[in-house]
């Protein structure tokens, strides 16, 4: 399949060639007909499969033929760091064609933004509080925009948006078109969904799809450890960079920390940081200039960083659906990539959750000297579907630190099984 099908204008068309996108990924091949249509739509895709293209052509071809210097597309998003990629996007894709973008969220001043709704522009990519903030002041009109998207919506959920988005909508004209993306649909979601979307087409891409192309390894280890274990494995990747995930904010400093005293160029991507500082340390990985970025999840979903080799998890998250959004930082637009996590044997329940996920069982990796027999023997891979034995298989122990054994078998087990409400990522708030 091709982009012709879409008869983009041949500006558009010479904007996807210089992307270097040769072909559509399943989520545009299916979504971009129906936004080209006009109909809503409710699109269940996580970010890694194209998802922003898949919106930001077709509003780019609504959006070229009509009227200027009025807000037509808002797309809200739920951090900084994805509205300055979705605001790439659409600069990349809409080179030429004289729509301008601007993005809005807080942490920044405000004179830059308010000066650029005076020039005008025809798209706003923003974040929900700041918005919220140009409406109730009255710095911006809203009432002609013709398309809204809702970007990444379990995310502005869990991070405590929907007031804010409701209270965006009232400024909305109810007569447009509304696209909204999720990468899950728990009771939350669906409502907000209902409320906002009219007959609603639907586009699904199946949650496991980016999974396939990464490799997943867990790494008994005991919680002293974790730091040496990192520096091992770290001293052994010879490809790419390094994403390496945190519970908490002051832990994501801290290893940051270590690491550059040890000598890697790292950095650290937390909450407590000002925007400034989010922004150097995330254009920096991507340009190469540090290659291990220690990330809290708040700061770290939805970042596209095309070339993360491998993704570690030095403290698991708090649900199976972060780890998913976590590894998928790796592996991206069709790139292998690897998942390491760290497991102490009280993150035994985790690993249920994220095998019971996945509908499969991860690869144990022991590397002698980093896990006590504890943790190997916590480890063993589950027997999903027979009854639990009481005798459980040692995992053998080998001499040298260092040294790697592996366990765990790939059977398949039961269908994942998706939570359908509550909080789902536990992302709400990063810990201090
Ligand atoms: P997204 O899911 O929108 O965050 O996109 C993930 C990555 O895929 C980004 O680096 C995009 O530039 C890239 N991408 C999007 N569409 C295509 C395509 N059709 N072919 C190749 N790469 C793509």
């Amino acid at each position: 399949m091709s982009f012709a099908q879409f008869n983009f204008s041949s500006q558009i068309t010479t904007n996807i060639s210089n992307c270097g996108y040769e072909h559509p990924t399943p989520i545009q091949e299916k979504a971009i007909p129906k936004v080209l249509s006009g109909s809503d739509l409710l699109g269940l895709a996580q970010t890694g499969t194209g998802k922003t293209a898949a919106f930001a052509l077709p509003i780019i071809q609504r959006l070229s033929n009509g009227p200027r210097g009025k807000v037509r597309a808002l797309v809200v998003a739920p951090t900084r760091e994805l509205a300055e990629q979705i605001n790439q996007s659409f600069l990349d894709l809409s080179e030429g064609t004289g729509l301008r973008t601007v993005t809005v969220y807080g942490g920044v001043g405000k004179g830059n933004q308010l000066q650029q709704f005076k020039r005008g522009v025809e798209v706003i990519v923003a974040c929900p509080g700041r918005l919220l903030d140009h409406l109730n002041s009255h710095d911006l009109n809203l009432n002609k925009v013709d398309i809204l998207v809702l970007d990444e919506a379990d995310q502005m959920f869990d991070m405590g948006f929907f007031p804010d988005i409701r209270r965006i909508l009232k400024y909305l004209p109810k007569h447009r078109q509304t696209l909204l993306f999720s990468a899950t649909m728990p009771a939350d979601i669906r409502k907000l969904a209902d409320e906002t979307l009219t007959n609603p087409e639907e586009v699904r891409i199946n949650l496991e799809q980016p999974l396939n192309l990464i490799s997943q390894v867990l790494h008994p280890v005991t919680k002293p450890q974790k730091t040496a274990l990192l520096l091992h494995l770290l001293k052994e990747t010879t490809d790419g960079s390094t994403l390496v995930f945190t519970r908490t904010k002051y832990g994501a400093k801290n290893l940051a920390k270590k690491l550059i005293s040890t000598g890697y160029k790292a950095t650290d991507l937390q909450g407590n940081m000002s925007q400034n500082q989010r922004q150097r340390a995330l254009t920096g990985f991507r340009d190469g200039d540090f290659t291990v970025l220690v990330a809290t999840d708040i700061a770290a979903r939805g970042i596209d960083v095309s070339l993360v080799g491998q993704v570690i998890n030095f403290d698991l998250p708090s649900t199976a659906e972060a780890y998913t959004h976590r590894i998928g930082r790796t592996g991206r637009a069709k790139r292998s990539g690897r998942a390491v996590s760290f497991v102490c044997h009280d993150d035994q329940p985790m690993i249920k959750a994220i095998e019971r996920l996945q509908g499969k069982s991860i690869e144990r990796l022991t590397i002698t000297g980093f896990a006590m027999d504890k943790e190997a023997d916590q480890l063993e891979t589950p027997r999903p579907h027979t009854p639990r034995r009481s005798t459980k298989k040692k995992m053998p122990a080998s001499s040298r630190s260092g040294q790697q054994t592996r366990s765990g078998s790939k059977e398949k087990s039961t269908k994942p099984k998706h939570r359908t409400g509550g909080n789902i990522f536990g992302l709400g708030r990063e810990k201090k």
